[in-house]
């Protein structure tokens, strides 16, 4: 073949969408397994290279994206309403894990499949006093090189915080000058930290597929049912969260109108959000749809969406939950009130540090598995179906963005139920709204 037409090939390649890429290696992967069974184990230190890429990563990630998030969170900008909205965002996103926990207790999706080489330590179940106190690190550079999530995430995220109110406090000199390089210079590292990512997934294709071989070259055909519990059990969770927390919790009781104008009212944002897989892509539609259908007022959605689309994830804090007992049943442990209570703490916390864009659950996923001990090849095995929970995740964080933008419009008299889609679709029972 010729340079050039090799050149040809390789273009079209890379023309094609990765997360399509990892998608065909997963489903590739796993056809060779089946086909070629035990031998086809001799591939997994190409999967265990693609595991420690990610893992390389973590840690950075963390510091960079969590202290330019406290960039946003500048202390002025939480006023009234910007602690309502905060409030709620992380409630709602707590209700998320524990709703994706209890779904994944449920289901109990990942039985049935072991990892070729389960690394996984069986975890002695660690006091809640000492998993509370472990959160604040006597050495946040020892937690750091240890790699030690939520220390390094607390860690984090107070110095961001630290930061944000200087650059508030001091108009000018060195220092206000300092602080605003070391934000420029958090916002570029987690900048190139994304790029790397990226780099890395390219090379994923051939670790998802390395991994994929070898899980059903060792499990089988019974290896199909694992991932289709798991999609199942996502879908499941999706559901329930936006049914009882979105739709009846805060529109229909808290809000006291109508949870279909609200639907009809977010629709074009929802299927935006599934389509595109980005709650940042999908901000216009957003926008639009508090401004034009839900008739919000822009003093609260200005505000809380560009917000929301950044911290507020409730998909991605529920998958997390989802995931974390998958990858338990995988790694053959169950894990104990204390660590699920864990899950909860870094799920919302590293919702709050993912971008908007498709595939950062993913990537924070490494966070949450790294905290419980258990092996990070899940991530491996879960990227080759998360194009289709990535969606089911956007779309529920943009109703979460839309509800609780909703509600604090309403305690704030910015929304006008009279109008919009709200208009014919009252709630049977609902409280009159004084707006
Ligand atoms: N794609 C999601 C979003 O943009 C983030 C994630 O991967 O969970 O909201």
């Amino acid at each position: 073949m010729s340079t050039s037409s090799t050149m040809r090939y390789w273009r079209q390649y890379r023309s094609i969408p990765i997360v399509y890429r990892i998608g065909a290696a997963f489903v590739l992967g796993s056809l060779f397994g089946l086909a070629v069974g035990d031998p086809a184990t001799r591939l997994q230190p190409l999967g265990d290279l693609f595991v420690r890429l990610l893992s390389m990563l973590i840690i950075p990630i963390v510091v960079f994206t969590l202290v330019m998030g406290a960039r946003r969170l500048s202390p002025s900008s939480l006023g009234k309403i910007g602690g309502q909205v905060v409030m709620l965002y992380a409630i709602t996103s707590a209700f998320a894990v524990f709703i994706g926990l209890a779904v994944g207790n449920l289901l109990n999706p990942g039985t049935g499949l072991e990892l070729t080489d389960a690394e996984s330590q069986e975890a002695e179940a660690p006091d809640i006093v000492e998993v509370f106190l472990g959160i604040v690190p006597e050495n946040p550079i020892a937690a750091m090189s240890e790699g030690n999530v939520l220390p390094t995430i607390f860690f984090a995220i107070v110095f961001g915080l630290a930061l944000a109110m200087l650059q508030e406090e001091l108009d000018e000199g060195d220092v206000r000058r300092g602080v605003e390089t070391i934000f420029d210079i958090m916002e570029a590292g987690a900048e190139a930290m994304f790029k790397i990512v990226w780099g890395v997934m390219e090379y994923g294709v051939i670790g998802v597929f390395a991994l994929m071989a070898a899980v059903f070259g060792q499990a089988g055909v019974d290896a199909i049912v694992p991932f289709a519990m798991l999609i199942f059990a996502v879908a499941l969770a999706v559901t329930i969260h936006i049914a009882v927390i979105h739709l009846g919790g805060i529109i229909a009781l808290l809000v006291g109108e109508s949870p279909r104008g609200f639907l009809i009212g977010g629709k074009e944002a929802l299927i935006t959000a599934l389509s595109i897989r980005s709650s940042s892509g999908t901000l216009p539609v957003t926008m639009s749809n508090a401004e034009n259908n839900l008739q919000i007022d822009e003093s609260v959605y200005s505000f809380s969406l560009p917000l929301g689309a950044t911290i507020n994830m409730d998909g991605t804090a529920m998958y997390q939950g989802v995931v974390a007992i998958f990858a338990a049943n995988i790694a053959g442990v169950s894990l104990t009130i204390t660590e699920q209570l864990t899950v909860v703490a870094i799920a919302v916390l590293a919702s709050v540090g993912a971008a908007g864009v498709p595939g950062t659950g993913l990537i924070m996923l490494t966070l949450v598995l790294t905290q419980l001990g258990l092996p990070l090849e899940i991530v491996g095995f879960v990227a080759g179906v998360d194009p289709i929970l990535d969606r089911m995740r956007t779309m529920t964080n943009i109703s979460g963005d839309l509800a609780v933008t909703t509600l604090v419009a309403k305690w704030n008299h910015a929304v006008d139920f009279t109008g919009g889609t709200w208009v014919g679709n009252e709630a049977p029972g609902a409280a009159p709204t004084d707006d």
